[in-house]
Formats: C-alpha cells, sequence, structure tokens
C-alpha cells in the first residue's frame, strides 16, 4: 500500500504554512538556547520559573537516581509506586489543601484519564471552546454528550447546564489558556455550576508556580475551595520544571482514579527520580517567592514595550503573551526574521487557534532578565 495520499495531506500542509517543524535542542532548558547547533534567546518555554535546569533540582533527580536507578519499572498499581512518588503527592495535597493527590506521567493522560473515569454516555460535559486538547480528546472519547460554550462565557453555560438532564455533569476549563494567557472567570463559573449540580475541573497546567501567593495556582489566586473545584489538575512540565501531572481532589475521588482511570492503570509511573526532583521544585516554587515577583514585573515591561510598539496583545497578565497576527503566513515569516536575529519564538497557527488568529506565543520565564526582554523588543521592532 502506497502512502500517496499522505505525501499529498503534506505538501497541502507545506502550502498553506501550517507544515509542523522540530528543532533540536543541544543546551538544557534556560533563555540562552543552541537549536539547530545555532545560539539563541527563547521565549518560547513553558518553564516559567527556571526551575528545569536548577541545580538542587537537578541534585535531587541525581541523588534519587543514584539510589533508585532510572526507570519506574512498573505500573502503580503493580509494583511501580515508589517512596519518592508517594511523598511528592502528600507534599502536593498539602500544597494544594486538597485530602489527597494522585500522580499521573503526563498531564495529556491525567485528562484523558480523569474525565473517563468519570463519565459515560448517560452524562454530559461542558467545555471552554478554547480548552486545550487532551481536555477536548477527553471529552469526546468519554462518549458523554459534549458541549462547548463560547469563550469563558458563563451565562452561555449556565444557560446550558439549566437544559441539560444528564445524571452527572462536568464542567471543564483551563485554569489559564494556553495559546491566549488569559485565567478563566472562575468564581463566576463554580457559581453556576453550584447552581445546577455540575462538577468542576479545571486544568490549571500554566496557572501552577504562577499565579497565587505561593504558586498556588487559579485556585489560591481566586481561593477557590474543594467544593467548588472538586477536580483541580497540574502539570509539572510548565511551572515545576520537571514532568508529569497531578490530580488534586477529595479521598473518593482519588480512589475513584486509581480503580477506574485507564491512564493511570495500564502505564509505567513516571521515574522515581522525576518525582524527588520535583518535592525539590514544588519546595522552592513556594519558597523563593522572588522568582513570581521578577517574572510580573517583567510581564509588565513586556507588555508596556509592545503595546507602545503597536503590537496587538491578548488580555493576558500571566506568562503567556501573545501577538496576535492573524495570517499563518505572517506570523511564519515573522517567526523566521526573528530567528535571523537570534530570537526564537514560536509562531502558533491553525487549528491549534481559531483560523484568522495565528500568533507568536511570546513565553516569559523568571529565569529572563530585563535585559532579554528589552532584546525582544527591539527585534520586534524591527519586524513590525
Ligand atoms: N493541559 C494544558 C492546559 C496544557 O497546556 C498542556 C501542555 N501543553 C497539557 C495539559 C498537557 O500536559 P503534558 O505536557 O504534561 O502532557
Amino acid at each position: 500500500m502506497s502512502f500517496s495520499d499522505l505525501a499529498q495531506e503534506l505538501t497541502l500542509r507545506k502550502q498553506q504554512s501550517l507544515y509542523r517543524q522540530r528543532s533540536v535542542l543541544a543546551s538544557p532548558q534556560q533563555p540562552e538556547v543552541v537549536l539547530d547547533g545555532k545560539p539563541f534567546l527563547a521565549f518560547c518555554s513553558n518553564d516559567y520559573l527556571g526551575l528545569a535546569n536548577h541545580p538542587d533540582v537537578v541534585d535531587a533527580l541525581q541523588r534519587a537516581a543514584n539510589e533508585f536507578g532510572v526507570g519506574g519499572g512498573a505500573s502503580h498499581l503493580v509494583n511501580g509506586h515508589s517512596h519518592h512518588h508517594h511523598a511528592l503527592e502528600e507534599a502536593l495535597a498539602e500544597f494544594t489543601g486538597r485530602p489527597r493527590v494522585l500522580l499521573f506521567s503526563t498531564g495529556y493522560m491525567a485528562n484523558l484519564g480523569v474525565v473517563n473515569a468519570l463519565l459515560d454516555k448517560r452524562d454530559a460535559v461542558f467545555q471552554d471552546r478554547l480548552n486545550h486538547a487532551s481536555l477536548l480528546d477527553a471529552g469526546l472519547l468519554s462518549g458523554a454528550r459534549f458541549q462547548r460554550y463560547q469563550h469563558n462565557d458563563v451565562a452561555q453555560l449556565a444557560a446550558r447546564l439549566a437544559r441539560s438532564d444528564a445524571r452527572r455533569k462536568l464542567v471543564v476549563t483551563d485554569g489559564v489558556f494556553s495559546m491566549d494567557g488569559d485565567v478563566a472567570p472562575l468564581p463566576a463559573l463554580c457559581h453556576a455550576a453550584q447552581e445546577a449540580q455540575a462538577w468542576v475541573m479545571v486544568d490549571d497546567a500554566h496557572g501552577f508556580g504562577c499565579l497565587g501567593q505561593s504558586g498556588g495556582g487559579v485556585a489560591e489566586h481566586f481561593q477557590l475551595t474543594e467544593e467548588q473545584v472538586p477536580v483541580l489538575v497540574g502539570t509539572l512540565g510548565k511551572g515545576f520544571g520537571t514532568a508529569g501531572a497531578f490530580v488534586a481532589g477529595s479521598e473518593v475521588l482519588i480512589e475513584t482514579l486509581i480503580q477506574f482511570a485507564r491512564t493511570y492503570i495500564y502505564t509505567t509511573s513516571m521515574p522515581p527520580a522525576v518525582a524527588a526532583a520535583t518535592c525539590k521544585s514544588l519546595e522552592l516554587l513556594q519558597k523563593e517567592s522572588w522568582r513570581r515577583e521578577h517574572l510580573n514585573a517583567l510581564i509588565e515591561r513586556f507588555r508596556a514595550g509592545a503595546q507602545q510598539l503597536g503590537f496587538t496583545l491578548m488580555d493576558s497578565q500571566t506568562p503567556i503573551q501573545p501577538i496576535v497576527v492573524g495570517d499563518a503566513d505572517k506570523a511564519l515569516k515573522m517567526s523566521e526574521q526573528l530567528k535571523a536575529q537570534g530570537i526564537y519564538i514560536s509562531a502558533i497557527r491553525p487549528p491549534t487557534v481559531p483560523a484568522g488568529s495565528a500568533r507568536l506565543r511570546v513565553t516569559l520565564s523568571a529565569a529572563h532578565t530585563e535585559a532579554q526582554v528589552d532584546r525582544l523588543l527591539a527585534a520586534l521592532e524591527s519586524v513590525r
């Protein structure tokens, strides 16, 4: 069998400026990276606090690897649940103020696992139309009645909830939207859900570490209780600087996931050394509040500078600062021109974002300096 129709599809993608390509990174995750053999100042990492390459986190990983080896070796329910995993779950439960936490190997798997453990075809799932792909996939896979509401439109959500006679209703939203950087209106959204006796699931992949006094994300920012947000998901590959994900909630929720979440049951546990490294990064994330303060100052600096240059930004006070370009081809060209000046920013194009809203997705990190943000602004001025 030939792949000629696949090859045609690929050619079409190239013609539409939608072709995705990888670069090879030959340095740690930090502002100054080496990509495809060339040095760049990068503004596209999700390592928001600069912990991915922190010496204490690296040291914790090395020590645990010396003690426990590399591979998890088995799933959590066989004999892959090490004391490092267990200690991290307990530390995250305390951090989030929730009774229990369960680790997953990735955020994608956490989202698939949770929604599919909670819902089936008798149920309904309500999702913001800009939710992360893993949440949308999770809803579709569950077989539950799938309804999308307009971005952050709580009134539309409430109307849909009121019309539903499903057995279980689950409202699912990103905490901080991954491509726009804005924050979900959670107090109002939780109120609407409570009125309709629906559960709320928040994926705060981009909020943990960045928002809240001690980095507790949107739940801390809005002081949301477990009753308001019974299902709280965080990922560890972003603000925490490591890898994996967790779900925080009640005893009953976590036991339900252990029994029914297939992406938990049927996969190898994350390497125990990664769990040990995450315990260290959790400690730094909470303790070193200067990282959040510095990051917020950089966000202000970038926004003021980019707006002065006449760029269209989005309504975001988070490290995700998209510059809206519109046309996919133009976004790609701008990203190439910036690359020629040694600045690396990814162009985000449809279908990842809605048609006509291609953008340069600038992400800032506490590891950046003010001088580096100024260099970015100068480069942006030249490609304006
Ligand atoms: N949720 C959101 C909102 C995300 O942005 C991402 C990662 N891009 C994920 C989930 C998936 O997390 P992971 O990378 O750990 O699979």
